[in-house]
Order: structure tokens, then sequence, then C-alpha cells
């Protein structure tokens, strides 16, 4: 079954919102087992909403479309349906009720604009909004469904979630969409297609394999459409599981496995702590461990410690080492952690300090220069890593890899 999905608003055109909605119907459809074939935006014109609509219809199974229904752009959506179906606009009493219902209870005056509202084209199937004023409307025609939703995301999500999907289940005889996700870390894309290239020519054909990077992970998603659910789950479960014998050590889970949570379980597991200082990571390693529940269990101290004068005074690093070396520099890193791992008294510390950008880069030491240091009781490491070139990516991927030393230093892979 294919579905496509037209979200209206020109503020989805200009960038002004993001479109959510279109996200979050395309997740549940491919739960359903729908699959999404298109999404598309328009502006609120009712040209462009016909053609669109038009074209959709022509292709797809079902349509869903969020938005351009609300008092003031009543005249686009539910008119051009109506027109398209052939069918005028009926006031549907339940809605005018309720509509005035909810307006009482905000103390609105109900007006022209709002009897608009409770209007209906008299072929649809009317969805009735709980949660706002705007119904859902459900059409059919040569067997396809067009469903119109409000634009309001909580109010699109109660109907998509209430009303449409067990419309959907009902109406059509659905297979599975099956999808998962296998997270890998410390290993390039083109080094892991590398690796893993003859695994993935034995896939069978109708398992889709994507590659997803992002700062320091890759993500590898197996796909099937509109097939037998169990059957297949058990089939990726099984190819996923030869990964481990071919990329062993870049393996730290599914779906939206972290390695913070890796770490998290590993010092948790191992009743170890943790202290960490940065400079250019500016408090980021710190709330990535914060942030999850139970941390503090391990985690002691963090320490932003941007000047100069804070590396000394906080952390005790030696005043002749920044004047030597600088503050990027290795030796500064190394006693960096080793201040912060003193200070808190802890297992291990981890430190970074580097040039974020977009300027103070020089030619020795250019922009997304970044030294890592781990001190722990077996002794301190410190690497040097380039970390990318615009800053919010350099703060990013320094992160990221603090963590994964962090993790080889705990489990002895460095
Ligand atoms: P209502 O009848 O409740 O006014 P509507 O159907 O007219 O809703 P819009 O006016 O298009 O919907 O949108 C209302 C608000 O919902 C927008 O201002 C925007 O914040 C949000 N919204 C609309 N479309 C989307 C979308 N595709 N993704 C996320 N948010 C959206």
């Amino acid at each position: 079954m294919k579905a496509e999905i037209i979200t209206v608003g020109d503020e989805i055109l200009i960038g002004q919102i993001v479109d959510t909605n279109a996200a979050y119907i395309a997740r549940r459809l491919n739960e359903t087992g729908i699959v999404v074939n298109e999404r598309t935006s328009v502006g609120d014109d009712a040209g462009q909403i016909t053609e669109c609509i038009g074209r959709a219809f022509g292709s797809s199974d079902i349509v869903i479309m969020t938005g351009g229904l609300g008092p003031t752009k009543d005249d686009i959506t539910k008119k051009t349906l109506a027109e398209m179906f052939g069918s005028r606009l009926v006031n549907d009493a339940r809605v005018e009720e309720h509509v005035r219902n909810m307006l009482a209870l905000r103390g609105i005056p109900f007006n022209e604009l709002n009897r608009g509202q409770s209007l209906v084209p008299e072929c649809c199937t009317v969805l009735f909004n709980v949660h706002g004023t705007a119904p859902g409307m459900w059409f059919e025609r040569d067997g396809r469904v067009l469903v119109s939703l409000p634009g309001v995301p909580f109010e699109m999500k109660h109907l998509m979630d209430d009303e449409v999907l067990p419309r959907l289940k009902k109406r059509f005889e659905l297979r599975s969409v099956v999808h998962r996700t296998m997270i890998t870390e410390g290993i390039a894309e083109s080094m892991l297609a590398e690796c893993i290239a003859a695994w993935e020519s034995a896939l069978p054909p109708y398992l889709k394999l994507a590659y997803l990077p992002a700062p320091n992970i890759v993500r590898l998603r197996l796909s099937a459409y509109e097939v037998e659910g169990d059957a297949v789950r058990g089939e990726i479960e099984m190819r996923f599981r030869e990964l481990y014998d071919i990329i062993p050590d870049n393996i730290i889970g599914y779906e939206t496995a972290t390695l913070q949570e890796t770490v998290h379980r590993l010092l948790t597991d191992r009743g170890l702590t943790l202290a960490v200082a940065e400079s250019c990571t500016g408090g980021s390693i710190a709330s990535k461990f914060t942030a999850m529940a139970g941390a503090s269990a391990y985690f002691k101290l963090g320490a932003v410690t941007y000047s100069n004068e804070a590396k000394i005074s906080v952390l005790g690093v030696s005043p002749d080492t920044l004047a030597h070396y600088g503050a990027v520099s290795e030796q500064t890193a190394r006693e960096m952690a080793e201040g912060a791992r003193r200070i808190a008294g802890t297992d291990y510390a981890v430190a970074t300090t580097g040039i974020a950008g977009p300027s103070g880069g020089t030619a020795e030491k250019p922009v997304g220069t970044v030294w890592f240091a781990v001190a722990s009781e077996e002794g301190t490491v410190a690497v040097m890593r380039n970390s990318g070139t615009d800053r919010g990516q350099i703060i990013e991927r320094a992160t990221a890899y603090a963590i994964e030393l962090l993790r080889d230093r705990i489990t002895g892979r460095r």
C-alpha cells in the first residue's frame, strides 16, 4: 500500500517552521505497514493544492494531508477538496456545537469565521477533533483514501493515532514495513563499507541497506517493505549478528544507542568514577553524561576551564606548560586530565583543549586542532585530532571522540 503525505503552509516553504508533521505521519504509516513513496509541501494556494492532490491521488492508494484548515485558511483546503470531490459544503451540527463550546471555554466569541469551521464537504466522513476546532476529513474515491488533518501537531497526532490509523488498518489489508538500525562507531563510512562489502552483497534482494553517518558514528539501517513481519525481523537480527564477527569493536547497539550510554554502563557496572575537564567543548562532554539518569553514581566533577587562568587555578596546570607549549597542546591536555582526576579523586578524567574557530588558528595549529587526554591509574594518554572546520561541528566531533577515547581506556583497547 503506497501513501503520499502533503503538508500545506507558506510557513513550511519559507523555513519558518520545521515540517514535523510529515515526519510523524511517515513514521506512523511505516509502523502500520504502509510505504510512504512521496512527501510534498505546498503553499497556501488553492491552485498548488489542487494540482498536488490530483497528482498524489492518481499515484498513491492513500494521501494524508495536514494544514490549511483553520478559520483564516478555511477557504483553501476545504473548498479545494469539496470541489475536487464534486461535493458541496454543509454544516455539521456536532462540529459546530464543539467549536462553540471550545471557544466559550476560552472566552472567545463565535463569529462567521468559526461558522466556516463547522462546514464540511458533504461526501466526507468527519474525523472529530476533540482537541481543536478544525475537524479531520476522510474521503474515498475509486478505492483510494484521502485524509485531511489540521496542521497543529498535537491535534494532528491525536487524529492520526485515534482515527486515521485504526481506519486504515480496517480498510486495507496491510503487510509489514520493517526497519532496524545498528549503530557503529569509530570507523569511517567508506572504511565500513569496505569491511562489510561481502556481507552486504550476500543480503537478500528484499533487504535494503542504508548508511547514515553522523559525528563519529555510522548508522546501518536494514529495511524491508511490505513483507511478512516476524520472519523478516528474524532474518534482519540474524544478518546483523553476523556483523559482530566482522566489526566486533565498532558496534555499540541498535536504534538510538550512544557511546556515552556504553561508558555509563561500564562505569556503573564496575563502580568507577569520572571527572571531565573541558576547554573547547565547553561542557558538552559533561552534559552528555549528566543527561543520563544514574550519572550521579560515577560523575563527580565537570570543569569548563576556558581561560589559561582557570586552567591554572582550577586544574593546577603549570603556568610554564602554558607559556612553553600553549593551551592547545599535548602537555596542557595531559595536565588538565591529571589535575581533574586529582582534584575530584576519580578513577578516570578526560580533558579537551582545542581551537574551535572561526579565529585563533595558526599554520601550526589550524582551526579544528583538538588535544584529548584521559588520565587513570594506568597512566595518561593524549591524542591530537583535527575535528573539522566549523565551530559546531568541531565541538560535536571533539565531544564524540573524547567519549570514544574514554571508552577505549576503560576497556583497555588503548
Ligand atoms: P487550525 O485549524 O488549528 O488553525 P490548520 O489546519 O489551519 O490548524 P495551520 O494554520 O496550517 O493549520 O497550522 C497551524 C499551526 O500548526 C502552524 O502555525 C504551525 O505552528 C503548526 N504546523 C502547521 N503545519 C505543520 C507541519 N507540517 N509541521 C509542524 N507544525 C505545523
